[in-house]
């Protein structure tokens, strides 16, 4: 997957700055892309996400600090990037969790998350897509969840937060399904569901099981995998992101709508 097809395309990443977000970000730069990075964190991560995603071999990389709870800021970053260069591929990956019964569920944590998960993408995706049908082709990848297929216990926020965003995903799809040509590339518009991948959002609950059992960091992930995850193997946030990369192909332009479970087994049970 080293041709340069996304050159002279601009991809913008939300939750660029971490995880499956970074891992998505420089594999669109070494197909060649120019990125815009979105998410929180030091100076010291964002620089080194940057500098990651430069070295990946991206046409250019820049970070914008919206934050996603924030419908106007997320407003003035859709400006600014497009000004900038107008985006070609959307991914809208930024993502928080918090666990706990719904009777317990802060209702504070369950706005943030709601707003994070779900109505930022809403936000990203009326802000870009008429652009790219006026350009006749566009690229959105929204990073759901097996839990946008499938419920699990203490999670509410979560689960109806990727249920929502797999449902957003569907009527966008629908509606910009005839916008552009086989040429031009059309516009899709395609969630990717993980299972478990390692990265910083499952740490808490790695570390809940390992307390709960008094069992070490990788016999906490063995539980956790068992539970849910048939093949008992994590995927990696590159794997993640080779997916994302080959959506964005001219040969993908009829495949949208979809919502694609890379989970080990987890939704076939
Ligand atoms: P992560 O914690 O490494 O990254 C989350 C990203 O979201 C970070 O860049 C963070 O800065 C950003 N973010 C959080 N709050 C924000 C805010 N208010 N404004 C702007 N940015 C904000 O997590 P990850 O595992 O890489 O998760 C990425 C996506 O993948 C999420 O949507 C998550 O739900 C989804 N996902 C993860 C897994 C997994 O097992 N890790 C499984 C299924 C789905």
């Amino acid at each position: 997957m080293s041709d340069s097809f996304l050159n002279k395309r601009t991809a913008l990443v939300t939750g660029g700055t971490s995880g499956i977000g970074l891992a998505i970000a420089s594999a669109l730069g070494a197909a060649g892309a120019r990125v815009a990075i979105n998410g929180l964190g030091t100076p010291e991560q964002i620089d080194t996400a940057i500098s990651k995603i430069n070295k990946s071999g991206a046409a250019e990389a820049r970070y914008y600090d919206a934050d996603l709870r924030d419908a106007i800021a997320i407003e003035a970053m859709l400006q600014e990037v497009n000004a900038w260069s107008p985006v070609d591929v959307l991914v809208n990956c930024a993502g928080v969790q918090h666990t706990a019964p719904i009777a317990e569920m802060p209702v504070e944590r369950w706005d943030a998350l709601i707003a994070i998960n779900l109505s930022a993408a809403f936000h990203t995706l009326r802000l870009s897509l008429p652009g790219m049908a006026e350009r006749g082709f566009g690229r959105v990848i929204n990073i759901a969840s097996v839990h946008g297929l499938v419920a699990s216990i203490n999670k509410s926020p979560y689960v109806a937060s990727k249920f929502g965003l797999i449902g957003l995903s569907k009527v966008a799809a629908l509606e910009y399904a005839s916008a552009g040509s086989r040429a031009s590339g059309g516009i899709t518009v395609n969630c990717v569901c993980p299972g478990w991948v390692e990265t910083p959002l499952i740490e808490p609950q790695i570390a809940a099981k390992t307390n709960d059992l008094s069992i070490d960091r990788d016999a906490g992930i063995r539980e956790l995998l068992r539970e849910k995850q048939p093949s008992g193997r994590m995927s990696l946030p590159e794997e993640i992101a080779e997916l994302v990369v080959w959506l964005c192909r001219p040969a993908a332009h009829n495949l949208t709508g979809t919502a694609i479970p890379v989970d080990g087994g987890w939704t076939t049970q």
